[in-house]
């Protein structure tokens, strides 16, 4: 698989082209019950590394025919347990033109002065806080052993007095997990030591590793509240169709993408051209993609990677 996916419409950040830093298996040291990849062990060990210098090479190649609004660094899994992730931004920021340069991150490494330096070289910073106490930490993002949500909430504190670039806060609220009030006071206390620029309330828009349930729109907003006077925003997804952003992808292309995501139906019609489309309907008659439903709605995806909890 290619390092290189999209560009895909990002409901936050516009026309995002992804870097994929672990293209053949997930790797993370949190195992969130939401997410969007198979359940997996948590890990902080990144194994089979890829060149940065090869990975910069597939950037270069993809924007000579495309021109996102950001370069996204994400993973199949947590992309700051890549070892090479300061030398990679180093190689990408003279390619990236006038696109931002962007990371998104599940945040708990950010105590590393590695992964910190790192970072901190970057136009947009998103980090994931979900829960500012220990019991909905553990039960809802699951992290490998030595992580700890108090030590999170620090490192991001610390992180963001040197970080003068945007810093973005994503919770991902969970029904019955950290959809409670003591928790969104939990949270607005610690997001109002944090200080990020942007914080995005959201909950969930794609199937799941496992069985959860949304949270309601009604907690999403009482959170936003409480985190008043703070920058915080409840997203809905993004189904405006924009005609520029239709792109053509191949078999392959469509093949690799639906590898990495599933993708919403609204997605499709926004990104796809009409050959494109011709394309996945051929697809979808050879058996190779179907259409899944699940409580989040309605997505396009790999025949394989569909689970029982997709039908
Ligand atoms: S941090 Fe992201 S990749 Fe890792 S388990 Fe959670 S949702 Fe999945």
């Amino acid at each position: 698989m290619s390092f290189v996916f999209g560009p895909v419409l990002s409901r936050r950040f516009g026309l995002s082209l992804g870097i994929d830093l672990s293209p053949a298996k997930k790797q993370c040291n949190f195992d969130c019950l939401y997410c969007e990849l198979e359940g997996a062990k948590p890990t902080d060990r990144f194994v089979a590394p890829a060149d940065p210098a090869a990975i910069a090479r597939a950037v270069k190649h993809a924007l000579q025919t495309t021109a996102p609004d950001v370069i996204t660094i994400t993973a199949n899994g947590e992309p700051t347990l890549y070892p090479h992730l300061d030398a990679l931004i180093d190689l990408l920021r003279p390619l990236k033109d006038s696109a931002k340069l962007m990371i998104l991150s599940n945040g708990s490494t950010i105590g590393d002065p590695r992964v910190a330096n790192a970072l901190a070289k970057l136009d947009i910073v998103k980090l994931s806080l979900d829960c500012a106490t220990d019991l909905a930490f553990k039960k809802l993002d699951r992290a490998v052993r030595g992580v700890e949500i108090a030590d999170v909430i620090n490192a991001m504190i610390d992180f963001r007095r040197g970080f003068n670039a945007q810093l973005v806060i994503e919770i991902l609220l969970v029904k019955n997990i950290n959809d409670n009030e003591a928790e969104f006071d939990a949270l607005a206390a610690a997001l109002r030591r944090i200080l990020p620029d942007r914080i995005d309330i959201g909950t969930i828009e794609r199937p799941s590793a496992y069985r959860v349930e949304r949270a309601e729109i009604g907690a999403m907003e009482l959170l936003r509240q409480k985190l008043a006077p703070l920058n915080a925003q409840v997203i809905k997804p993004n189904t405006k169709t924009i005609t520029t952003m239709k792109q053509r992808f191949d078999r392959t292309a469509i093949l690799e993408l639906l590898g990495r995501r599933k993708l919403a139906l609204g997605e499709v019609d926004a990104l796809f051209d009409n050959d494109s489309l011709r394309i996945l309907g051929e697809l979808e008659r050879d058996g190779l993609v179907v259409i899944t439903e699940n409580g989040a709605g309605q997505f396009w995806a790999l025949k394989s990677a569909c689970s029982p909890f997709d039908f």
